[in-house]
């Protein structure tokens, strides 16, 4: 078998490096109750461990019942967080089989609700944190860190977390749950991943008072003593891991567009917000424009918020349009925002560089329903963590225009909703075709059962990460998220479809993140940016390296 230096050929059997108690306080080694009485024997654990010996079977139904049992959804994510701590394959092990169940909890929406609660809920330290404390010395940091093999390091500065705004050091829950995500959705080894917080301070007033916040007290780094410690960071992860892939995250718009345009040209590096947020929002257009039998090049798309998620969006829309053999400034035209001041249009002087593109001639509107009555969208997109943005009238004007009016309410958490899967079917009839950031219910409307798609990011970022590893590529490119966006798409059915869904399910994301990462890493071998060539099976070499968490022999 062909093997990617990601990692030597998975070993059934391992001889682990410690005994005895501190075997058991490695999450990465402990089977907790499930070593064999032979193992419990030669690793020094007789006595140590209650004398039952546990199939995973038995240990994967009591972590379920203690989860379930918990009165909060904080408790059962701290109670998951616990279990990563214990012991990392029973967690995967549970995640990975109960995903729809615990992705809420262990990511979007629950995570917002851990972060602004980080230091008062904090148990372990997870990840590595960096601060201005540490100029000159972040090689030094970085090589702390236990594993070697390190291939994606999820990194945040947590100006922006989610729509809850700035959390600071906070903001570290981010990485932990993206990077658990990339493990549990497309096999990702755990041990290949990093989370990184870029504690450079905070401004929100709330936490600078909190006596349990955890970060640096002190305001935000701004300008050259930002951007060196950023800079300083960079150049010591291409030093000591050499291999590994950066996923900006959650950075305020003013650095997100900034470092990507910076960085993504010099190491192997993307930010999900802008990047992932288009490619699934992308796969949602590409099937709504399927259920209502038309092309994307008829989709006219309108935006509610024109910051990382809208403008990526657009970006990626434009290149999708690009490759159907439209102009740029063609393509351009069929994107349309309005952010906090009204209509972006060519007489506006106060708009920064990202949206610039995309100010077209017009008359200024001054207020969502008006821009809708007058560009008439078939798309409807929000992205401006405002709650309510699209009222009845907005609801109602999309129906009246358009037959399916694609109605996609993006901001997360749960709360800064647009508008709720609820609203969107009431006030369209049961017309909308409905996706949201934060997962909604189904919704029986006058009969009819709609299953809204969730425009969730982890069926895109997961199966990248998985492409770019495997191949080993040198840099991620735009075409890898347009050929994510396509693949997702694909894997979407007609059954999909008819439940109002444009997404495959949930349960379907471990084969649709393999699917993607063979995409994206056919896409690395055509354009060159591979150390090895293609291999001739491209889909059993992906999948042949994904991580599955079931417990080593230990000799
Ligand atoms: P951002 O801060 O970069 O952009 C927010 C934008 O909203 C800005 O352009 C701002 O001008 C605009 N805005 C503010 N108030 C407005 C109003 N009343 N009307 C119109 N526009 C208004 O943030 P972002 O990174 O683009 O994220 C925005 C939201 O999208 C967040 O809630 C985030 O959680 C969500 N998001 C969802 C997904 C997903 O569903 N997969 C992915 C990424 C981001």
């Amino acid at each position: 078998m062909l093997v990617s230096r990601y990692l030597d050929v998975a070993e059934d059997s391992i001889r682990p490096n410690v005994s005895g108690i501190r075997l058991l306080q490695d999450p990465s080694l402990n089977k907790g109750t499930a070593f064999t009485l032979e193992e419990r024997r030669r690793l020094g654990l007789e006595g140590l461990l209650p004398p039952h010996v546990s199939s995973m079977a038995e240990q994967v139904q009591r972590v379920l019942a203690n989860v379930r049992s918990q009165s909060s959804d904080l408790h059962r994510y701290t109670e998951m967080i616990s279990l990563l701590d214990r012991n990392e394959t029973l967690f995967y092990r549970v995640v990975m089989d109960n995903l729809e169940e615990m992705m809420p909890i262990i990511y979007t929406p629950v995570v917002g609700k851990a972060c602004q609660l980080y230091g008062h809920i904090f148990r372990r330290p997870r990840g590595l944190f960096i601060t201005r404390l540490d100029r000159g010395r972040v090689r030094d940091v970085l090589r702390r860190w236990p594993h070697r093999n390190v291939r994606v390091i999820v990194a945040t500065d947590g100006e922006r977390i989610l729509g809850l705004g700035d959390l600071g050091a906070n903001g570290m829950g981010i990485p932990v749950g993206k990077l658990s995500l990339y493990t549990a959705c497309a096999g990702i080894h755990p041990a290949c991943t990093l989370p990184i917080a870029l504690d450079v301070g905070t401004n929100s007033a709330a936490l600078l008072d909190d006596p349990l916040y955890l970060g640096m007290r002190e305001r935000r780094l701004t300008g050259p003593d930002y951007d060196d410690l950023v800079s300083e960071f960079v150049a010591a992860v291409r030093e000591i891991f050499p291999h590994a892939m950066i996923q900006w995250e959650d950075f305020a718009n003013h650095n997100a567009f900034r470092l990507l345009e910076k960085y993504r040209d010099r190491v192997c590096s993307f930010n999900d917000d802008i990047q992932g947020t288009a490619a699934v929002a992308l796969a949602g257009l590409l099937s709504s424009a399927r259920l209502t039998g038309t092309a994307l090049k008829d989709q006219r798309v309108l935006f509610c918020g024109a910051g990382e998620a809208a403008v990526g969006i657009a970006n990626l829309v434009v290149d999708a349009l690009k490759a159907e053999g439209l102009s740029e400034a063609d393509a351009r035209r069929h994107c349309w925002f309005v952010d906090s001041k009204g209509l972006v249009e060519s007489s506006r002087r106060d708009l920064q560089e990202p949206k610039k593109p995309y100010a077209h001639p017009h008359a200024p509107a001054c207020d969502l329903l008006s821009a809708v009555k007058e560009l008439r969208p078939t798309s409807l997109i929000g992205a401006s963590a405002q709650r309510g943005q699209f009222t009845q009238e907005v609801v109602v004007e999309m129906a009246r225009l358009n037959k399916r009016p694609a109605i996609f309410a993006l901001s997360n958490p749960t709360d800064n909703a647009e508008c709720t899967a609820e609203q969107a079917y009431a006030w369209s009839d049961g017309r909308a075709v409905f996706a949201s950031g934060s997962p909604f219910g189904s919704v029986t409307y006058k009969g009819a059962t709609f299953v809204p798609g969730q425009g969730n990011n982890a069926y895109i970022f997961p199966g990248v990460g998985l492409g770019v590893v495997v191949s080993e590529a040198a840099r991620v490119i735009p075409e890898m998220f347009l050929a994510a966006a396509h693949t997702l798409a694909g894997l979407t059915t007609k059954k999909d479809l008819d439940l109002g869904r444009l997404y495959p399910s949930l349960s379907e994301i471990n084969e649709v993140s393999a699917a993607i990462g063979v995409a994206v890493a056919e896409t690395a071998y055509a354009r060159g940016l591979t150390p090895e060539p293609r291999p001739e099976d491209v889909g059993r070499f992906v999948r042949d390296l994904q991580y599955k968490p079931v417990y080593k022999k230990y000799v």
